[in-house]
């Protein structure tokens, strides 16, 4: 029997879009199969490269008439397998990637607004912002390699959503090739539009499951003229979320960042970033990092930041804290907690959770989750850090010292349980920013169930009946 590759559909789809944008071999295909955490094994029958939606549409048309799923892919930075592979001889795959739809079509500055391709690197939408005095607000510290079309379809959030939303919030307008191969050319560039169903909004967040995001417009900022930037020190999460109420008071809408950092995470990240350095004279149990951006000039943002500093140092809520006092000095500050998830490598085998709770609960949670965590396998590390203005916390865990690696990989699933169990008893939800993939599939049904999932099975159904668009994704095979 002809293998995939040799079948007249794989040669139809390799004449769409030209044999050099249509990989097959194991060399060029390894960068899109490798998967960020290594948990995942992809299998792709090819990797296809369209240049146009036209040729994304060709494409998905062909992949829909004769069965074959599509894994659309960006940057290849998500952290739940959402972009991986499982092709087989029987039901074979390809990797569908935006790699060369990266123009950007349109940017009206009087519009505030940007159109870009799916395969835009989110650094160099922000970079083009930027040229033109505007300031795009999604940002991530993967921001150099994923792609606007994977921010899209993961519903990105990033250190901004506190002041500007989720991904979800910056988009007016959205072009999507479905999984028949029609276009949805929704590219409107408009703040007003009460049309009927949102059907934008069902793409945003879909993971690819729904179709093939080609183009976006997004809505612009003005440029702020002043940031400021410092890391403070604190006793406890409790003093965190006193800080972040306080902050919201005082600073108002200028308040763009508030991340925490637990002391375990800074330790990791001095020990793997030679480059790092303690940012205060003493050790704090916990740290925040807090980012105020306005229109105004930089040295009343820095006054400004300086005295509610004050403020609250002299009321005790604080233990100490550092203000940046330039471009680099801020960066390096953003380098410590940017760095948390690589530099987690120097304390062995790693768990990752990514949850969300009200704000008001995120002191709570860490208390009730550090209980069960240490109850179930003592000597457990908690690095948790994240966007605490957001109530997202990424509650990693690293092995406990001495303890084999694989031994405490085994209990990632009742371990991520107990995280789990405490976010949702809390009001919260156990997929903050990173999207259900592969890794999350069991815990979707578990907590969204019923008619929850009963109304996303019958959209899937209602807009991909074949069941082409990102096999498994989500709502499971
Ligand atoms: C160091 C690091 C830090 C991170 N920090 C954050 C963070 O702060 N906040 C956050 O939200 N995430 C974060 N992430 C996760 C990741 O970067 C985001 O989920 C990002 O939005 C994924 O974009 P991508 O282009 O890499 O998408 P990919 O990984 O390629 O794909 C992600 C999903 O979107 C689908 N998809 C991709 N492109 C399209 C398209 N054009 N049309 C339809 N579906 C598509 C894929 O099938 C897959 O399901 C981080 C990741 C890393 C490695």
């Amino acid at each position: 029997m002809a293998t995939f590759l040799e079948s007249r559909p794989f040669r139809e789809l390799r004449d769409i879009v030209g044999a050099d944008a249509c990989l097959t071999q194991p060399a060029e295909l390894a960068p899109f199969l490798a998967e960020w955490r290594h948990r995942y094994e992809s299998v792709a029958a090819a990797v296809l490269l369209p240049a146009t939606t036209a040729e994304t549409a060709a494409v998905i048309a062909l992949c829909a008439r004769h069965g074959i799923g599509v894994v659309p892919q960006g940057g290849n930075t998500g952290l739940v397998g959402g972009a991986v592979a499982r092709s087989t001889a029987e039901a074979p795959q390809i990797v569908l990637s935006a790699r060369r739809m990266h123009a950007i079509r349109e940017l009206d500055p009087d519009n505030y607004t940007i159109t870009a391709e799916a395969g835009c690197a989110l650094a160099a939408l922000q970079s083009a912002a930027a040229e033109a005095d505007r300031f795009f607000p999604l940002s991530l510290a993967s921001e150099g390699s994923c792609m606007l079309g994977g921010n899209l379809s993961t519903n990105a959030g990033g250190t901004n959503v506190l002041r500007y939303g989720t991904a979800r919030e910056l988009v007016l307008g959205l072009e999507v090739v479905l999984p028949d191969g029609r276009v949805f050319d929704g590219l409107r560039a408009l703040r007003k539009d009460n049309t009927g169903y949102d059907l934008k909004q069902l793409f945003i967040g879909a993971e690819g499951t729904l179709g093939f995001i080609t183009a976006a417009t997004c809505k612009l900022y003005p440029r702020p003229r002043g940031v400021a930037t410092a890391l403070v020190a604190l006793r406890d999460p409790a003093a965190a979320i006193a800080l972040h109420s306080r902050a919201r008071l005082a600073l108002g809408d200028e308040l763009i960042a508030f991340e925490l950092l637990g002391r375990q995470a800074l330790d990791f990240v001095l020990a793997w970033q030679p480059a790092a350095r303690d940012p205060l004279a003493q050790p704090a149990p916990w740290y925040v990092l807090l980012e105020i951006a306005t229109a105004r000039d930089q040295a009343s943002v820095e006054a400004d930041l300086e005295t509610f500093l004050a403020d609250c140092l002299e009321s005790e809520l604080l233990l100490d804290g550092v203000l940046a006092r330039s471009g680099p000095q801020r960066e390096a500050l953003w380098m410590l907690r940017h760095a948390v998830s690589d530099a987690q490598r120097v304390g062995g085998a790693s768990i990752k959770n990514d949850v969300s709770v009200p704000v008001s609960q995120v002191a709570a949670f860490l208390e009730l989750a550090g209980r069960r965590v240490a109850e179930s396998l003592p000597g457990t590390r908690v690095v948790a850090f994240g966007h605490v203005g957001d109530g997202n916390i990424h509650y990693n865990l690293s092995q406990p010292e001495g303890m084999e690696a694989a031994s405490f990989l085994d209990c990632w699933e009742s371990l991520t349980a107990e995280v789990n169990a405490v976010a949702v008893a809390l009001g919260g939800s156990f997929s903050a920013e990173h999207g259900i993939g592969l890794l999350k599939v069991p815990e979707l049904r578990r907590y969204r169930g019923g008619v929850e999932l009963q109304l996303m099975q019958a959209i899937k159904q209602a807009i991909d009946p074949a069941g082409i668009m990102n096999p498994g994704k989500i709502l499971g095979d």
